[in-house]
């Protein structure tokens, strides 16, 4: 494909050769432009390869490497190599294409207002169908916007019902990945009518968590071409759609799920004990921090913790998931903290050992979970995330 570089690729011959090409993106902020590279990825030993596309040359030898992983590279996904957060752009050749595109299936899905208080068990739910959450949002919805999105219904007499139902409070937004996703999900949400559910299909999302047609927990796209214009609707590839935020950014405090408990699908679980534990979550959003927003998030602990090199290089090593969490009344940043533990999870699971890091973490820089130290801190870090990264 790039004449002198990686020849294009023959199908192996056995599972041992393979070799996935990727196009891939780094923004060099030192020259203030878009590099590309041919990514190559070996599973026989997990190791990668870089060829700079424009200069014709090699930019990485072949590395082995203990992060990266397939399941995370596709379309649009980002992954940190070396301090640089790279983004796949496209295929690389005909066999990751044919391979990979097939996982590559997207669909829009919506955690209605009624069923927020559930999405820790949404998650769980995706995690066991083998259904990747690729982009989050948390956010609230306007009778415009909910208008807008519902345009084909307006005629329908249960037009202004929808309406007033999906404006009446938060939603989450999610992107969400896997082979045949589209028809999954929506075998997963179950018939329209919840009531008409819990009879013909009691286990389905709308069955569980929904109350009639109208109020019925969640939404999924109905269509490649529906799935396209509804993810552009929530996740459009510029600017942030004109929604409504939710964080409250005043007596809150913050959480950020790690990038190893996103990795390892158990931020389901997590959010579960959050909200078991009686703290609302006012705001969620999954975000890939570049190294520069890790080093700035983390600077009070620079010079000051042993770890605050491996704590950057953790938040910043994949997708992690930060949340507002407001609702106890009194000091919410000191309350959350004694549900998350003990910084170390060994020392957790000795001495707190119903705490997140003890049930969760493994060690002390993946420790599940990021919680805010001081309470004068709790409003800074959530602005952090929710008014500057969140674009
Ligand atoms: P759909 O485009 O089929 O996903 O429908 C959009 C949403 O409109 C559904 O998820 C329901 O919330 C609502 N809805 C659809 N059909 C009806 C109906 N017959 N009566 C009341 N609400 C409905």
């Amino acid at each position: 494909m790039f004449p002198g570089y990686a020849q294009d690729y023959i199908e192996p011959s056995t599972a041992q050769d393979e070799r996935y090409a990727f196009i891939a993106e780094w923004y060099d902020p030192q020259a203030a432009l878009i590099r590309r590279y041919q990514f190559l990825f070996y599973p026989k030993d997990n190791s990668i390869e870089m060829f700079d596309i424009k200069n014709r040359r090699k930019f990485l030898a072949r590395t082995k490497s203990d992060t990266v992983r397939l399941e995370d590279m596709f379309i649009g996904s980002k992954i940190h190599v070396y301090s640089r957060q790279l983004t796949f752009v496209d295929f690389g050749d005909k066999f990751t294409e044919g391979k990979v595109g097939m996982k590559n299936e997207k669909t829009l899905a919506i955690i209605k207002p009624e069923a927020i208080g559930k999405v820790g068990v949404f998650f769980n739910i995706l995690n066991k169908n083998d259904i990747k959450p690729c982009k989050v949002k948390m956010l609230k919805l306007s009778r415009k916007k909910v208008a807008e999105f519902y345009e084909e219904h307006r005629s329908k007499p249960f037009f202004n019902t929808l309406l007033e139902y999906m404006s009446s409070g938060p939603v989450i937004a999610m992107e969400l990945m896997g082979t045949g996703v589209i028809s999954k999900w929506r075998n997963l949400l179950g018939p329209t009518d919840s009531q008409k559910a819990r009879e013909t299909d009691p286990n389905s999302i709308r069955a569980r968590f929904g109350t009639d047609t109208t109020s019925n927990a969640a939404h999924g796209s109905d269509s490649e071409q529906s799935a396209n214009r509804e993810l552009d609707f929530f996740f459009p590839p510029s600017g942030s759609g004109g929604f409504d935020v939710t964080s409250h950014l005043t007596d809150c405090t913050c959480c950020i799920i790690k990038p190893h408990a996103v990795r390892n699908g158990i931020e389901g679980d997590i959010i579960e004990a959050i909200q078991n534990a009686g703290f609302q979550i006012s705001a969620m959003e999954m975000f890939n921090v570049e190294t520069a927003n890790g080093e700035e998030f983390y600077e009070i602990y620079k010079g000051v913790v042993n770890e605050y090199p491996n704590m950057v290089t953790e938040i910043c090593s994949g997708p992690c998931i930060a949340l507002e969490i407001t609702g106890k009344g009194g000091d919410t940043t000191a309350q959350f903290r004694e549900l998350c533990g003990p910084s170390d999870p060994e020392i957790a699971r000795h001495l707190r050992p119903k705490t997140l890091r003890a049930m969760f973490g493994k060690d002390k820089i993946q420790n599940a979970v990021h919680c805010t130290d001081l309470p004068e801190d709790g409003v800074l870090e959530a602005e952090y995330f929710f008014r500057i990264l969140s674009n």
